[in-house]
């Protein structure tokens, strides 16, 4: 498509001179669900491909409440004052069912957005999950091929979206509120196995000494859990910072930079960036065939019935798969 190419070929120039403005059009165009748009955006997105630009994803989750926004904004300025160039890309999953968004009602982390070194871009709204990864997946590039050589990925601690964001991101932090020693078991296994450091905000004022008893819990906690060969000693780590005092901020960007750069050295970050690029070939590909079972007329039609019937027991699972599959045009042996 001549001009899908010719889109992408100016906004790809634009994006190389660090045109923020193209950076915004570009996320738009990922965003979007127009044809045409989709198409620009896929050849955009090609000529992104592979450049050879040093650049760390961090991914960070916390519940809603925990200080996200304020942690980025406080984090972030410091960072962008050291003249790194930061993104920062909200995954919010309960925005794919609500079609609002984190970040899109409330004015968050307005210092930081209007920072000339950053850009903040909300949460896509109004897809899948797994359109949301994809989105974010690419976004990830624009503003990678933008300059920016630090890319937060933010994400609300529900459901699948903590995986989904650490399958994306370098490293992959876990910010949590200061709790007496009962609420630590509320920490899903899970989490614990694929976060990096723990960081425990709030450790200002009267909750400081709770912060730090905090921090020594999940400290122990996480060194029951396992160790890493692949770490440096004492990752994954938990430290205590304050949003709010900044302090630990300083320290925290530290630790985060040593992993990172133990992980360059060791190749252990290109070595999981390959991983997670065949993990996105196999879900691109995925997807697109879903979409086009989902969307297959006789499938559509026959899906709600099916669904009733193996819920009420009518029709065994299997025979409904293969009546969804054989409408489809699957046929027992292709199977
Ligand atoms: P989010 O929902 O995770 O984005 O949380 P917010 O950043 O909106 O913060 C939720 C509340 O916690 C707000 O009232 C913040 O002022 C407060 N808060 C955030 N960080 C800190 C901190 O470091 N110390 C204290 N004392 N309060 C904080």
């Amino acid at each position: 498509d001549p001009k899908a190419e010719a889109t992408a070929e100016a906004l790809a120039e634009k994006l190389a001179a660090g045109d923020r403005r193209a950076l915004a059009r570009g996320v738009t165009l990922i965003e979007s669900t127009r044809p045409d748009h989709r198409r620009a955006a896929a050849a955009l997105v090609r000529r992104l491909h592979a450049l050879p630009r040093r650049t760390l994803r961090l991914g960070l989750s916390g519940t809603p409440g925990v200080g996200k926004s304020t942690f980025i904004e406080a984090f972030g300025l410091q960072l962008a004052e050291q003249g790194h160039k930061l993104a920062v890309l909200a995954v919010d999953p309960s925005s794919a069912r609500t079609g609002g968004s984190i970040l899109g009602d409330k004015t968050r982390m307005e210092r930081l957005s209007r920072h000339p070194n950053a850009f903040i871009r909300p949460s896509p709204s109004g897809a899948a999950l797994g359109g949301v990864a994809r989105r974010t997946r690419e976004a990830i590039l624009l503003c990678e091929a933008a300059g920016f050589d630090l890319v937060m990925v933010e994400t609300v601690g529900v459901g699948q979206s903590e995986t989904m964001v650490a399958e994306m991101t370098d490293i992959f932090l876990l910010l949590m509120a200061p709790a007496g020693g009962d609420e630590l078991q509320g920490v899903k296994r899970g989490i614990m196995e694929i976060c990096d450091m723990i960081l425990v905000n709030k450790a200002d004022g009267d909750l400081k000494a709770t912060a730090e008893r905090t921090r020594a819990d999940y400290a122990s906690a996480l060194r029951l859990l396992r160790g890493r060969p692949q770490d440096p000693n004492g990752f994954p780590k938990a430290a205590a910072v304050s949003a709010v005092s900044h302090a630990g901020l300083e320290a925290a960007w530290t630790e985060i930079a040593a992993l990172a750069e133990w992980r360059r050295e060791t190749g252990v970050l290109e070595a999981r960036r390959r991983e997670q690029a065949v993990a996105w070939f196999r879900a691109e590909v995925e997807e697109a065939l879903l979409r086009r079972f989902r969307r297959h007329p006789a499938v559509s039609e026959l899906w709600p019935r099916l669904e009733k019937t193996v819920a009420s027991g009518d029709t065994p699972p299997q025979l409904a798969a293969a009546k969804a599959l054989a409408a489809f045009g699957l046929g027992e042996e292709e199977r």
